[in-house]
């Protein structure tokens, strides 16, 4: 359908809290927040605090686009984690959506080699996503916009009056 999910920034306070909320009444206690950038890093942030946990992690990945074409699947970009960092380490993995699950299936599997515990919580989980999120605030199937990203890009205005 032509219906979007629509994300305001009151309605991302209001879903952090309760994410977290379920996050702390399961008894889940991570010692470090691995946000999946961009989207990840705004509910990182907010769990960061919500579950007062001070380390925060920041894992690039992409779906990598080569001349106006996407792979199939995402890559992790550089710098990876510290390893030696996560090696003992409960992680809550925490990004925006997963939609195809992708980006979070690639996230996982790294973390099943390089920690010892690792669960998942994003804001929001679509039907067909190939990983099953341990924490999800909402599910839905049509296309999210986020406060972050639902505006262009600010750029510099130069004064010329073009539309007037
Ligand atoms: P994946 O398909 O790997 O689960 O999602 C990869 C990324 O695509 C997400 O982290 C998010 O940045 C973007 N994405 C997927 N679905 C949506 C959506 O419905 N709305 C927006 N704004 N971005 C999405």
């Amino acid at each position: 359908s032509d219906e979007r999910e629509n994300l305001t920034y009151p309605l991302f306070g209001q879903a952090i809290r309760e994410l977290a909320r379920s996050i702390a009444d399961d008894g889940y206690e991570p010692d470090i927040i691995l946000s999946i950038a961009r989207g990840g890093l705004f509910v990182a942030g907010g769990l960061g605090y919500a579950l007062d946990v001070k380390n925060l992690h920041v894992m690039n990945v992409e779906f990598y686009t080569g001349v106006g074409e996407t792979l199939d699947m995402p890559v992790m970009l550089p710098p990876v984690p510290n390893v030696v960092d996560l090696s003992r380490k409960k992680v809550l993995i925490a990004d925006d959506v997963a939609d195809t699950g992708k980006t979070l299936k690639l996230v996982q599997d790294f973390c099943a080699e390089h920690v010892a515990e690792a669960r998942s919580a994003v804001i929001y989980e679509k039907s067909h996503s190939l990983v099953p999120c341990d924490y999800v605030w909402k599910r839905t199937d049509q296309w999210i916009n986020f406060p972050w990203s639902v505006e262009p890009p600010v750029v510099r205005r130069t004064g010329q009056v073009l539309d007037a």
